[in-house]
């Protein structure tokens, strides 16, 4: 069972709806199909992880982490990312 159905006889949160449409708390099946919904939505959100190319400060903070030497591209991208931090931190409004 991946999908849990509602009462409905769809996934996701149509079914939940429906109950809330006619005023009425959401059966069993109905809660468990709009949680999973719910849970796919976020593990959607959350799953694409990109990995920054060189060249990005993300990058550089990856090289630190795993102990791997700074390309070039790298450097230029954090040096020029900390020039930035700095500039935004001395800014006087
Ligand atoms: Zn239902
Ligand atoms: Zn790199």
């Amino acid at each position: 069972m991946r999908r849990p159905l509602g009462c409905n006889g769809k996934p996701g949160d149509s079914g939940r709806k429906a109950h809330a449409r006619k005023n009425q708390p959401p059966c069993s099946k109905c809660k468990e199909a709009s949680n999973h919904a719910k849970r796919e939505r976020t593990r959607g959100q959350a799953n694409p992880r990109k990995v920054h190319p060189c060249g990005t400060p993300a990058a550089a903070r990856r090289h630190r982490y795993n102990d791997e030497p700074l390309d070039f591209a790298c450097k230029v991208a954090e040096a020029t990312y900390r020039a930035e931090q700095r500039k935004l931190a001395t800014k006087k409004y």
